[in-house]
């Protein structure tokens, strides 16, 4: 059949007749009455595209919504299905045109490339048959070869939907402006362009070649000094050394070898199929297994196809990065001047890569769903990260619109400038101190360029979650006295390292749990490994030099946890003392408010530190038991909400009660209408993004703070429904900036 298959793509004819074609070649071959090959179109739906066998008139006409009869679920699944009698299966859906129900048994298999699924092959016969193992292996060998034939443009009409132009992808803001520039793939894929075997032993032996070839350089990377060592590192890449001698993988490329493919599309191949086993599966243990899996399969395509990856390669001017999903290291690794956008599949507006997104200022689209199913390398990409939106290949009209989108943003931003070094005051001259949020040195310029306070919350996790290895003490000394030598006069908090949850260090060891977010992470794990809590305190301490230092604990649930850490504290302190070291002029210790169960212990909490920062990312998590970083739940909550509200002006009603400085360093400071109802239940402080600092300082300098101030609490005694909306139209009233 391959052979069939191969010199119908060698005829000088038009992708159509070339289906036609096949579609004729596989029915013969499986002995199968109808052979139909549907493929996946720009709304999702999937198109009978070829047929042997159903109405030729249904060709282009019967169309299939996602996830719609038995073809829809081979497509959600992306693995095949097999049923002596398809009609009984509930999925089943009839479609009279296609005149289909004279046949019994349905075959179909996903066509698939690179994990996506494009489009899908289908054999129908009128009897009730069960197709055999070695049947639904030879269609899905077929559908892999018509996938490639697809994605290199030897099927014109299959082809022009997936590159069709003009297309717009809707996601989620998680980093604003616009930005248009051009495609790299952060995990490029790797193409296989030669399928079908010309010489099968030559095939087996280029496989088992570069198979010797993996396994050395894996030997290679456990040598090395810095992996050698024993550790988490290690056993996990022993893990994986064990994997590139996994009999069964290399069985199963073997048995795709001998069927006729190359070694590479062997490859490819059983790497889809397990991607397809796995997909349907959450196992933790199972997608650990197949993510090493995958990785040896991409360096194996890399090795036989002679392809390397986009790491270190020479990037276009106007690079946007395009991931499922990313960690805020990775994003980093990039040269951040050819960097105009970042467009994900995942990602929530909490989530780090976001925060790193914006800190970099560079505009980010997360939840776009599929758009690595519609963008390749070097396609052309529009990216509206104001209307969370993506412009897959856009028009001229389109690119010369957001020309004019990226103009009008640099007037504003000309305004913000404008203002920069005005005060944050009111209109009844309230003054609100802007604070930003920083994690890393290239965060400093900000400073200046925004006319930030000072630093509201500066991440220290932030050094250790780039880095490949612990950062050790004289590293941490050296970043915060940058960091310090970089504020001058002005206040910076440091908060302790904020480590597990959604912020993961490669090289720590750490158990598997359930729930990360609710786990042995921040505080807990700095009293539990107080080496850890000592050294940063050691390295703040010390990169002080006399000057003062602001430290402030996150995750803290109970007050009793204060007392154990200023414990660690004093014994620093002393040791420095000891050795003769100059203690900074004054310590401050803070802690942030981000666990509900604090909120019931404030009258405790407060006389024991001297200020409290309230984490609205977390606070939010907890209070909704909705996970920040889960997609599905993370935007069901509004912020503008009463309960929010409400614990919020119980935090800072307090906090005014014992005179205990008070300020908000969530995402939600960033967003000039959240801001406002800060400052409408009180807070004179707050710490967000740099890029909003000019957003927010406009609308507090267009705000009456008193006015405000009696709106909110008239909507918080009415427990007002609609609180945003309610926001809105007094912004509106009495013309607030938001
Ligand atoms: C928060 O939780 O609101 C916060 C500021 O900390 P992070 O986002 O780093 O968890
Ligand atoms: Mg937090």
């Amino acid at each position: 059949m391959l052979r069939r298959l191969r010199e119908t793509m060698a005829l000088q004819e038009g992708g159509e007749v070339k289906l036609a074609r096949i579609v004729v070649d596989i029915a013969a071959n499986m002995v199968a009455e109808v052979c139909s090959i549907y493929v996946r179109r720009r709304d999702e739906s999937m198109e009978l595209a070829a047929t042997e066998g159903l109405n030729p008139e249904a060709v282009h006409n019967t169309h299939l919504a996602r996830g719609e009869g038995l073809v829809g679920l081979v497509a959600m699944r992306a693995e095949a299905v097999n049923l002596p009698e398809a009609r009984e299966h509930p999925s089943f859906s009839y479609r009279p045109e296609t005149g289909e129900e004279v046949f019994h048994s349905f075959l179909g298999v996903p066509i698939q490339r690179q994990g996506r699924v494009i489009g899908v092959l289908t054999v129908q016969n009128r009897t009730q048959r069960h197709y055999m193992e070695e049947e639904v292996e030879a269609l899905q060998i077929v559908a892999m070869v018509l996938a490639e034939m697809i994605a290199s443009d030897q099927l014109g009409s299959a082809q022009a939907v997936s590159r069709s132009a003009g297309q717009v992808v809707r996601g989620v803001s998680l980093s604003d402006g616009v930005a248009h520039g051009h495609v790299v793939l952060h995990v490029p894929r790797v193409a296989v362009d030669t399928l079908i075997a010309d010489d099968i032993e030559h095939e087996t032996r280029r496989l088992a070649d570069a198979i010797e070839r993996l396994r050395a350089t894996i030997d290679d990377m456990l040598s090395r000094g810095d992996v050698a060592r024993a550790g988490e590192h290690r056993d996990v890449l022993e893990a994986y050394r064990m994997f590139a001698h996994d009999r069964g993988w290399i069985r199963r490329m073997n048995e795709a070898v001998a069927t006729g493919l190359t070694a590479e599309a062997a490859v490819a191949k059983v790497q889809n199929d397990t991607r397809a086993r796995v997909v349907n599966h959450t196992a933790p243990f199972l997608r650990e297994r197949f993510n090493d899996l995958n990785d040896l399969s991409n360096r194996l395509l890399r090795m036989l196809t002679g392809r390397s990856t986009a790491v270190g390669e020479e990037l276009p001017d106007d690079t946007v990065l395009v991931a499922h999903s990313m960690g805020p290291a990775e994003l980093l690794d990039y040269d951040q001047e050819k960097i105009r956008a970042l467009i994900l599949e995942e990602g929530g507006h909490a989530s780090h890569v976001a925060i790193v997104a914006r800190a970099l200022g560079v505009p980010a689209v997360g939840q776009a769903d599929g758009i690595l199913n519609r963008l390749d390398t070097s396609d052309p990409v529009v990216v509206d990260a104001e209307a969370g939106e993506v412009h897959v290949r856009p028009s001229p009209d389109i690119v010369s619109g957001y020309k004019d989108k990226e103009r009008l943003k640099a007037q504003r931003e000309a305004r913000y400038a404008k203002i920069k070094n005005r005060a944050a005051r009111t209109k009844d001259g309230v003054e609100i101190e802007l604070h930003m949020n920083a994690g890393l040195l290239v965060d400093l310029p900000y400073l200046r360029e925004t006319g930030a306070a000072g630093i509201g919350l500066f991440r220290t996790e932030f050094q250790f979650m780039i880095a490949s290895t612990f950062p050790r003490p004289d590293e941490q000394q050296k970043m915060y006295a940058e960091v310090l030598d970089a504020v001058g006069d002005k206040p910076v908090v440091f908060r302790s390292l904020d480590i597990g949850g959604d912020k993961v260090l490669p090289y720590l060891r750490s158990s598997h749990e359930e729930n990360p977010a609710l786990g042995w992470r921040a505080i807990r794990m700095a009293l539990d490994r107080p080496a850890l809590l000592r050294t940063q305190f050691r390295a703040l301490m010390r990169a002080a030099q006399g000057r003062e230092v602001r430290v402030m604990l996150p995750m803290v649930s109970d007050v009793s946890e204060i007392q154990a850490a200023r414990e660690l504290i004093d014994k620093e302190v002393r040791h420095m003392v000891l050795h003769g070291y100059t203690l900074p002029k004054r310590l401050q210790l803070g802690v942030m408010i981000e666990v509900p169960a604090l909120v019931w212990q404030l009258d405790r909490l407060f006389p024991l530190v001297d200020f409290v920062s309230v984490g609205s990312n977390d606070l939010l998590q907890f209070l909704f038991a909705a996970d920040r970083t889960n997609l599905q739940v993370a935007q069901r909550f509004d912020p503008l909400s009463y309960p929010v509200l409400r614990v919020l002006d119980e935090i800072a009603r307090k906090a005014r009660e014992h005179e205990v400085p008070v300020t908000l360093c969530g995402e939600m400071a960033g967003s000039p209408i959240e801001a406002m109802a800060l400052v409408g239940i009180g807070f004179r402080s707050i710490s967000m993004a740099p890029s909003s600092i000019g957003p927010v300082k406009a609308m507090i300098r267009s705000l009456d703070s008193s006015t405000v101030e009696q709106l909110l609490k008239d909507a918080l005694s009415a427990e007002i429904d609609d609180m945003r909306k309610h926001l809105e139209g007094f912004a509106a009233k009495y013309d607030v900036e938001i």
